[in-house]
């Protein structure tokens, strides 16, 4: 979390001039030190004197510290070259000449946050910690990754590509990239996204694929591959971001010391060329890899795109977000809305919007589910509805809605990614193209000059120049085409085939580079080696660990405070949130009689978009967009601890957030929805329900394993059973039934009854409980405004048919097989098991928590992901549920994979030391050590409330955790096989991967569905 003080940046006793020339000792002159107010912060803008190596430090308290190599490294081609290089600068350097260091740190380190990026013309090596020893241990593997990768033939080979020879003899190719990019070549929106950008860069690089086109990777040689790192990763070319609390004399030595010094300066020539303006509109026509037993009518996506200013200017970055929120901010901005209306495609594309990753900005909109011979009645349609707004002027709540919209967004603190990788971001979209960081990274002085700027007819000028008569722009047609794949498999069968009698007719002693069989003997020989030779222990020990001793031994308690006001119980959480105050509603639905309870995801869905009486749901979009930084809904099942009672409890959560300012007219608008939102309108009413059937037949594949999972673990948790009705497979069939009737007139009045009758039931003041959480000055009267406006919402009525009924069980979790198979149209396998076990507060909880880390990043990730070819393998442990459920992720198999689960617990009964534990003990207590954001540290603190979970029962797992030995692990990885009788197995997959799994795993046979697609 980001806390300091107000006085940090100038109150160190540090006088500018001292400060000016610091670092000169370390090889550092200083270019500039700015005042970053509004990040409380301190900006420290270094060159590395010998190199041109250039730093940017953002100082301030906080301890969540963050550093990020970022390189520029503009794709010569598409070969994905720079792509494939960032996978393998992580495979072994000179200090650590490991087979996977990036791995060995997932395992055992504190980290926050840990990745690598490539974009459309830079490289980006991020990484944040909260220990200050384990930032700099990260440091110094990642630098030497970068700077002195070992980049052996190998490991091209593995990560790029290479020649194997598969079961029947014949030549195949391989390769980590190489797979990952067929795969992104199969998806519409990535193929979408990617022409959307590059056909209107012709002349940059930005026309190339910096991710690799999968029928050129294989181009790529070993010797150009080098011969990239060796131009672009060299101090001269990269810029170092840092930010937090550590000592940034400290890191500015190893920078030096261990990386920088050893190399001369370069003259780097690298600047990005800017795209000459075009005179006319073009058009272009593209595929997708589509799998051929899909329909293909009307799968087309269109998007028009523009050209827009550059990046390094912060005050068109601006206006330029501020327009593209006008036009396709939510569903009452025009734009989205006369596309959603249109009735030309099914929805619109994730393609829309605006991109500020390359260096001049692009501006899209698109739609999807289109038939391709309605691709000029879509950009009639753009054009005329930009015209509509410039002719008719915008209207100004929706401008200032925009506006606040923008000015929310930069100034809340978001969980889930570290609040340094934000500024990283906005600082090197102008570093990047030559500007000094400072003047990206400045958001309140762009925001001020904008709102003197804006007075009437701004944004519609701003229509006319960059829209309507800007003729840099494409028109892009993507479309599925069935017989693609099967093409591009027959080429490349026949080229393989090729060359596979051209190498068989080599003798041995004809080794011309090329290679005959011998060769390639030879190399699968040495890339077996190189894939199963474990690292040596002495390449091992040089990976800097933490030791246990440096974990905290307490674990941290988010402060709450408790009361009951005019019958509404509620808590405050009080904290730094930056001017935002955030509100999370509870209302019990266990009284919500059964027949209705499928129906509690589409209230929480409708809720803001239905509209109000006299209203319209637009006007509504665009009220919510004025007056609040956001309303959603949010279901949840979960058991109470028995310390606290045991039993379950199920929620409906209604989540607010608004700046301080706005908080009443927020909360009054927010009490209007919750007391009159108008279910009457049964076409809009149908719509909703239609758009949530097609989001839930779309995310079946992309999150199999999450579908899989809460399948397997319902048949041992009530709470999963629920969620499985609200959130998954039951959910998707109940929205396919529903969806074959919506054209009887008849259903759909039934609906909008039962709508209304849902909300009157749930929404009421005897089932509400009010949390919120805001800056420590605000949350007393924030807490005040939201208890006067809740209180006034009625009290209960009763739903028909409720009592006894509205206490049975979903129908999933009282069936007794053990096993089922659910069928997809799908290449591929998601594969989950559970198996019930104690729940949090006991030391068997704290074991298997260990457990489950020391198999995610060891025994599955090598025999389920780097063996069996599955994008990925885990397992994880429920202490509220009781659950310990392994998944796989797009796997190519299922039996070998439901064997290997069982296989990761034998060989930790067997074989797990002390080594392992020690490692994963940092690792494993690392996770729990990332900062919260404010809202999501006051609704985790909320819940844990509700349900019981204690910090005594926390603090009991933590000391149970450093206290484990190897000797408990493996005795409860047996005590985990003992119960392997009562593991239940969910599996999606295509019917035909069923059938032959089933043959082999019988259990499977016991149940089959098949899934809507
Ligand atoms: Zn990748």
């Amino acid at each position: 979390m980001f806390r300091v003080s107000a006085d940090s940046a100038a109150g160190d006793g540090l006088s500018k001039d001292k400060y000016m020339d610091n670092f000169s000792h370390r090889g550092f002159e200083t270019l500039s030190i700015d005042t970053l107010d509004e990040y409380r912060s301190r900006g420290i803008y270094l060159r590395h004197m010998a190199t041109g190596a250039e730093v940017y430090k953002v100082e301030n308290d906080d301890a969540e510290n963050v550093f990020a190599f970022a390189f520029k490294t503009p794709p010569p081609d598409d070969t994905g070259v720079p792509h494939i290089l960032e996978h393998t600068v992580l495979c072994g350097s000179r200090h650590y000449p490991l087979k996977d260091p990036f791995l060995v740190l997932l395992k055992g380190s504190t980290h926050t946050y840990l990745n690598a990026v490539t974009y459309p013309d830079k490289t980006i090596y991020p990484a944040a910690s909260t220990v200050e020893a384990d930032y700099r241990n990260l440091l110094r593997v990642y630098g030497d990754a970068v700077f002195f990768p070992l980049l052996k033939k190998e490991a091209f080979e593995q990560e790029g590509h290479r020649l194997e020879l598969d079961e029947q003899g014949r030549l195949v190719r391989a390769g980590v990239v190489l797979n990952e990019m067929k795969g992104s070549y199969s998806s519409a929106e990535a193929v979408a996204g990617d022409a959307s950008l590059r056909y209107l860069f012709p002349d940059t690089p930005y026309h190339w694929d910096s991710g690799g086109d999968p029928r050129f990777i294989p181009t790529l040689t070993y010797e150009a591959f080098r011969a990239f790192h060796r131009q672009w990763y060299h101090p001269s070319n990269v810029r170092v971001f840092l930010y937090g609390n550590s000592s940034l004399d400290e890191t500015l030595a190893v920078l030096d010391g261990e990386f920088f010094s050893h190399f001369q300066k370069k003259d780097m020539a690298a600047e990005i060329p800017l795209q000459t303006k075009w005179n006319s509109p073009r058009s272009f026509k593209t595929f997708w890899n589509a799998s051929s037993d899909m329909d293909e009518e009307g799968k087309s996506t269109v998007s028009m795109n523009w050209l827009w200013d550059e990046i390094t200017s912060p005050d068109a970055v601006l206006s330029s977000q501020v327009l593209s929120s006008i036009l396709l901010g939510h569903s009452g901005a025009p734009l989205q809305k006369s596309i959603v209306e249109s009735g030309l495609g099914e929805d619109i594309s994730p393609v829309s919007g605006l991109e500020t990753d390359v260096r001049q900005m692009v501006f899209s909109a698109a739609l999807r589910g289109m038939e391709e011979r309605r691709v000029s009645e879509f950009e009639h349609l753009v054009m005329d509805t930009l015209e509509k707004q410039v002719k008719g002027g915008l209207d100004t709540d929706l401008v200032e809605g925009a506006m606040r919209m923008v000015e929310f967004r930069s100034r809340e603190i978001r969980g889930g990614s570290p609040f340094g990788m934000r500024l990283m971001k906005r600082a090197l979209r102008g570093w990047m193209h030559g500007r000094p960081p400072v003047e990206s990274l400045a958001f309140e002085q762009p925001m001020a000059r904008l709102r003197r700027q804006v007075q009437p007819g701004f944004f519609e000028e701003m229509i006319r120049v960059r829209l309507l008569e800007n003729p840099h722009r494409s028109t892009v047609t993507v479309s599925p085409d069935p017989s693609m794949q099967k093409a591009l498999d027959k080429q490349e069968r026949e080229e393989l085939d090729s060359l596979h009698r051209e190498m068989q007719a080599k003798g041995p002693e004809e080794a011309d580079g090329r290679g005959g069989m011998e060769e390639l003997r030879q190399s699968l020989e040495k890339m077996r080696q190189f894939q199963e030779e474990p690292d040596s222990a002495d390449a091992l020990a040089r990976i800097p660990f933490l030791s246990p001793s440096d974990l905290p031994s307490r674990v941290k308690i988010l402060p709450l405070e408790q009361g009951l006001t005019k019958g509404l119980p509620w808590f405050r959480h009080d904290t730094f949130a930056n001017g935002v105050a955030y509100l999370n509603l509870a209302f019990d639905v266990s009284g919500v009689e059964a027949g209705l309870q499928s129906l509690l995801p589409l209230l929480g869905r409708a809720l803001t978009e239905v509209g109000l009486p006299g209203r319209p749901h637009d006007a509504v979009a665009r009220e919510l967009a004025l007056k609040t930084g956001g309303l959603g809904c949010s279901l949840e099942a979960s058991s109470v601890h028995p310390e606290s009672g045991g039993g379950i409890k199920r929620h409906l959560f209604v989540h607010l957030k608004a700046l301080a300012g706005q908080w009443k007219e927020a909360l009054a608008l927010t009490l209007d929805l919750l007391e009159k939102a108008d279910f009457s309108n049964e076409e809009r009413l149908k719509d909703l329900l239609l758009e949530m059937r097609n989001d839930y037949r779309a995310a079946v594949v992309p999150s199999g394993h999450a579908f899989a999972a809460l399948r397997s673990s319902a048949r041992h948790s009530r709470a999963s059973s629920w969620e499985d009705l609200w959130y998954g497979v039951s959910q998707l069939q109940f929205l396919q039934q529903q969806s074959e009737k919506v054209s009887e007139k008849a259903y759909l009045k039934k609906l909008s009854e039962d709508m209304t009758a849902l909300r009157k039931a749930v929404f009421s003041k005897d089932n509400a409980v009010l949390a919120v959480t805001a800056d420590a000055d605000f949350a007393p009267e924030a807490l005040n405004n939201a208890l006067h406006v809740f209180s006034s919402l009625s009290s209960r009525v009763p739903a028909s048919g409720g009592g006894a009924e509205a206490n049975s069980l979903p129908q999933l979790f009282t069936h007794s097989t053990a096993g089922e198979g659910l069928a997809v149209s799908s290449a591929v396998s998601f594969s989950a098991l559970s198996i019930p076990v104690p729940l949090a507060g006991t030391e068997e909880h704290a074991l298997e928590s260990l457990l489950a880390h020391i198999l995610n990043t060891g025994f599955l990730w090598e025999n389920i992901r780097m063996k069996g070819g599955a994008y990925g393998a885990s397992v994880s442990v429920s202490g509220m549920e009781g659950t310990f459920t392994f998944t796989t992720y797009r796997d190519p198999h299922i039996v070998p994979s439901l064997r290997a689960f069982r296989d990761s617990l034998e060989w930790a009964a067997k074989n797990l030391d002390e080594d392992t534990l020690r490692v994963a003990l940092i690792g494993a207590v690392g996770k729990e050590l990332r900062p919260l954001g404010p809202g999501e540290a006051g609704f985790i603190a909320f819940k844990r409330q509700i349900y019981g979970l204690t910090d005594a029962i926390r603090q009991h797992r933590r000391a149970c955790q450093l206290a484990a030995t190897a000797e408990q692990i493996r005795s409860e990885a047996a005590r985990l096989l003992s119960l392997w009788d009562n593991c239940s197995i969910s599996v999606i997959a295509g019917s035909q991967a069923l059938d032959d799994a089933a043959r082999k795993e019988p259990v499977l046979s016991e149940s089959r569905i098949q899934l809507p697609g």
